[in-house]
């Protein structure tokens, strides 16, 4: 059975500033990217190629924070970081701090495949990029009105709005199995609005953000990057359910629900086991997310239950 459930963050904005228009925007903007990422594996395409063409059709989208739309630096930068792996064989890639780079999951995916690395950073990752027949943008292509707000109210010290809760509205991930029964995982930031420059988070650490074993499940993460690492949650829970003899819900749930919350970690994953099966699970208010399984409906939603 193959499936795929895509993320574009959790938490959410302020309620009031969360209006009905603004969140059917976010959701036709998951089912977009989610009809992409499903029709590779309908016409019998890997999970690879599902995660991945997901997850960039969502840092094409402004609304999120991942590509085009991500959030600032407190210099007022655009660095971004993505990272992919591959169940079946345990191949990585990652990218940290890229400043140019328009799809920033295409980079990590070829340094998974055309590299002896795993994880390449700012200006070498782009260098990379170049022999690789990358083209690069220029940071303007990232700017866009709605983050440089959001960074200015962080700067004037606006109580309403913590750098964590306006950046968890967008990193996005992707979670597969493909007819094949092989799983991927990816996913693709702009980090934490106002963070340091340099400042690395969870998404490009493979175990942390991202991890994918054919022998339990693939996972994205989103949420505190500093307290994910601390936590490696995307490795604690695909070893949960392979030496701990849990199922792919009760994996999540003591990782999300237990262990996160117990360092004070805000944020949700999403997973999927090797038989198909989906989970997406959250400790914040929300988390945008969709899934759909062979056989069965699109699903998006926001908030618990809906
Ligand atoms: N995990 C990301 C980071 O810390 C942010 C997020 O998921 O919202 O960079």
């Amino acid at each position: 059975m193959f499936g795929l459930a895509i993320h574009g963050g959790a938490g959410t904005l302020p309620r009031a500033e969360m209006s009905s228009e603004r969140e059917q925007r976010y959701r036709a903007g998951l089912a977009a990217a989610l009809a992409t990422g499903y029709s590779v594996l309908e016409s019998g395409g890997t999970s690879l190629d599902a995660v991945t063409r997901a997850v960039a059709a969502l840092e094409d989208d402004p609304l999120f924070n991942a590509g085009r739309g991500a959030v600032f630096t407190i210099d007022g930068r655009n660095e971004l970081d993505a990272s992919i792996m591959d169940g079946a064989t345990l191949r990585a890639g990652a990218v940290s701090g890229v400043t140019h780079i328009k799809n920033p999951i295409e980079l990590a995916r070829t340094v998974m495949e055309h590299s002896d690395y795993v994880l390449l950073a700012g200006s070498g990752a782009e260098e990379f990029a170049l022999t690789r027949g990358f083209r690069l943008v220029p940071r303007s292509y990232f700017h866009t009105a709605e983050r440089w707000r959001q960074l200015e109210r962080i700067r004037a010290g606006d109580g309403k709005l913590s750098p964590l809760t306006i950046s968890h509205v967008g990193t996005v991930g992707a979670v597969a199995r493909d007819s094949h029964g092989r799983l991927a995982a990816a996913t693709s930031t702009g980090g934490m609005t106002g963070k340091r420059y340099g400042r690395i988070g969870d998404s490009p650490v493979i175990g942390a953000g991202t991890y994918a074993d054919d022998r339990s499940c693939a996972v994205s993460a989103t949420g505190h990057g500093e307290i994910f690492i601390r936590a490696a949650v995307a490795h604690d829970i695909c070893a949960r359910m392979r030496f701990g003899g849990r199922d792919l819900d009760q994996a999540v749930r003591e990782v999300v629900l237990e262990e996160l919350p117990a360092l004070g970690g805000e944020g949700g994953v999403i997973a999927v086991d090797r038989r198909g099966r989906v989970a997406m699970e959250f400790n914040s208010e929300g988390m945008f997310r969709a899934s759909r399984v062979q056989g069965g409906e699109a699903e998006v939603a926001v908030y618990r239950g809906a």
